[in-house]
């Protein structure tokens, strides 16, 4: 097997393998990924995030979803699979929503195939709606971008729910999801393979902003 990066040969029965199992990356490449597992809260809700959004990770992520390198789908978890299967054990993932044009632009749902792995119950229960654009009338010429989120008509989401995405940066898909929840009903959790703190001067459990 060849590093799914690089491309180079991955060493068999070595020590990389016994303590890193099936990464379908090499140890040069993983090293590049800068793992730094964070807690903080989105909207008042517990999130978790594992990996800084930097060179290595977002390489890899640019090249699976926008390359469409779907081979690809096992490296950003892997490392975490354990962990994540004993936090989310009993609970649903709910996959944050891709618009119309992306998915059938990558004709896969990148979400759907790079969570499988953890063999949770998973579930796509929110639609993104084409990016409004909105021209402010008070300011001419500036425009005011907003996703839009909302929940499928026909979705039944079970009481304990994870939304997970790839990568949280600004937290706007996320709190779109969170707008169409009912948090009495449901016992809500956040995770993210990474995230884009760069620059921010951010502390441990704060809210994200
Ligand atoms: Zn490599």
């Amino acid at each position: 097997m060849r590093c799914l990066m690089c491309g180079r040969e991955l060493g068999e029965c070595s020590i990389r393998d016994i303590l890193f199992g099936d990464d379908p990356l090499c140890l040069t490449c993983r090293k590049q990924w800068k793992y730094y597992p964070q807690c903080f809260y989105v909207d008042g809700i517990q999130a978790d995030s594992d990996y800084l959004y930097r060179e290595g990770f977002s390489t890899s992520l640019i090249q699976y979803k926008e390359c469409g390198d779907e081979a690809l789908k096992d490296a950003f978890l892997q490392p975490m699979i354990r962990k994540l299967q004993r936090r989310y054990h009993g609970m649903t993932l709910c996959l944050m929503p891709s618009s119309e044009e992306k998915i059938k632009e990558r004709g896969f749902s990148h979400l759907m195939e790079m969570y499988a792995s953890l063999g949770l119950p998973m579930m796509e229960p929110f639609i993104k709606n084409a990016s409004a654009v909105q021209k402010e009338l008070n300011y001419a010429g500036r425009q005011k971008i907003t996703e839009q989120i909302s929940l499928r008509k026909d979705a039944v989401l079970p009481e304990k729910i994870v939304l997970c995405d790839d990568v949280i940066t600004t937290g706007a898909t996320l709190k779109g999801a969170l707008h169409c929840l009912n948090r009495t009903k449901h016992h809500i959790l956040i995770y993210a393979a990474a995230a884009d703190n760069e620059g921010k001067k951010w502390k441990k459990k704060e809210e994200w902003e």
